[in-house]
């Protein structure tokens, strides 16, 4: 088949017309999805309703420590719960900390805490400064894009490649300006792409030379064991910058919000002894400790790595259907009609489309028109501007199947129009 870019002009006509007519009887079946946030179904929350079971009034409530964990102590978290998120992570015990319910939130203080009191090594508070720069891959995660635009700092722009962020160009910015301050990273299946960064992007990360003394690589490993096929594999960026001697370079996130419950997991953070110990000294101010409760239950259920790589399983199964079917559909309807570029991901929870330039912002307009709202184009980029116009998330895990098939054939029939206003326009 021949791409539509190189079709006849009236046979372009012609196929606008008969996609126009589709797209009227699409309309008129009243649709009402939502697509937009990458939340887990129903289905795959029933997966975890068994943690519920590990705790009763009957229980004895205590950590391996003998703390109570009904009641206050363990800032940093339970001895359990830090064994299986080091274990999970390959980050030594003492170097974590276990926050609340959500890693966003821990990253949010992290960039918070660096602007009123700096991190471990700062001259002084971030928020002193003239100037705050910060790299964002992208297409990237706009909930990390929108943190740092909430503090008015500088966003910058990184290609990202098949293997991870443009590193020629993360080098060259960081070495020559003082005022970028870190960079955000997901390292393994990125949302959006799907991209684990190659052995080499990791350890080009390990041995940056920034100019500024407090630059802090945010590593958000948020989908570290959300494999769907054979796993792709993760440098430990931990033990490349200690052999680097620059360990206290890089803060890493994770949670179990993909895990167990989204809005109700455990989420952690880990960073060097140096600057775990700043952090304490803050978080001791700030707070009393996370819900220990909350940790029991998980470590009960999962018990060790074995037990959530098995979980994860479960998970894959009720999520691999659905990726192939957004992936099988975006290649029969559009990749040989050219109005489509997107990688296969291995893992982790979003399908990222290229559609032509220009087109992204009409498409998801069309398909909300027609009922299914779909993550903003440009959302993946800082400030919500895809110079292009041309990435759009894909979201495939909370519709049930039926209806993702159905969501499927809106997105294929848009980019199609779309794609054909925009070749006609010229
Ligand atoms: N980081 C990334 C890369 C994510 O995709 C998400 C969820 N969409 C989060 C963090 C949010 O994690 P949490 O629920 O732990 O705040």
């Amino acid at each position: 088949m021949l791409k539509l870019a190189q079709q006849p002009r009236e046979h372009i006509l012609e196929l606008k017309k008969q996609w126009e007519s589709q797209y009227s009887e699409m309309k008129a079946a009243g649709l009402k999805l939502d697509m937009s946030r990458g939340k887990p179904s129903s289905s795959q929350l029933d997966i975890s309703n068994g943690i519920f079971d590990c705790l009763s009034s009957s229980d004895v409530m205590k950590a391996e420590d003998g703390t109570d964990c009904r009641n206050y102590g363990l800032l940093d978290g339970i001895p359990e719960a830090k064994r299986l998120f080091s274990d999970m992570l390959g980050i030594p015990a003492q170097n974590i900390i276990i926050g609340g319910n959500s890693s966003l939130n821990m990253m949010f203080d992290a960039i918070s805490r660096a602007m009123t009191h700096g991190v471990y090594g700062s001259k002084q508070p971030w928020m002193k400064l003239d100037k705050i720069k910060f790299l964002c891959p992208s297409p990237g995660y706009d909930r990390h894009f929108a943190i740092t635009e909430l503090f008015g700092f500088e966003l910058i722009t990184i290609k990202m490649n098949s293997d991870g962020p443009d590193m020629d160009e993360v080098e060259r910015l960081v070495s020559n300006d003082s005022a970028i301050k870190g960079i955000w990273c997901v390292p393994k299946y990125s949302n959006p792409e799907g991209i684990t960064y190659s052995d080499a992007v990791v350890k080009r990360f390990a041995h940056l030379k920034p100019a500024a003394e407090d630059f802090r690589i945010f590593w958000d490993n948020a989908y570290a064991v959300h494999d769907l096929y054979i796993a792709d594999q993760l440098l430990n960026i931990f033990d490349e910058c200690k052999a680097a001697g620059t360990e206290d370079m890089v803060f890493e996130f994770a949670s179990t919000s993909k895990i167990s419950f989204p809005g109700s997991g455990v989420a952690v953070m880990a960073a060097s002894e140096n600057n775990i110990k700043q952090i304490k000294s803050i978080l001791t101010i700030q707070s009393i400790g996370p819900d220990k409760l909350n940790q029991l239950r998980h470590v009960k259920y999962f018990k060790n790595m074995d037990g959530i790589r098995q979980h994860m399983k479960k998970q894959a199964e009720v999520l691999i259907p659905k990726f192939e079917l957004v992936t099988n559909m975006l290649e029969r309807e559009l990749t040989e009609l050219g109005l489509v570029s997107f990688h296969k991901p291995n893992g982790g929870y979003f399908i990222s489309v290229n559609v032509p330039n220009g087109c992204a912002k009409r498409v998801v307009q069309l398909c909300k028109e027609a009922g299914v709202v779909l993550t903003a184009a440009g959302a993946t980029y800082p400030y919500g501007k895809d110079p292009d116009d041309s990435n759009i998330r894909i979201a495939p895990t909370f519709p049930p199947l039926s209806e993702l098939k159905t969501a499927m054939e809106l997105f294929c029939l848009c980019v199609k129009l779309a794609g054909a206003e925009k070749i006609l326009s010229v």
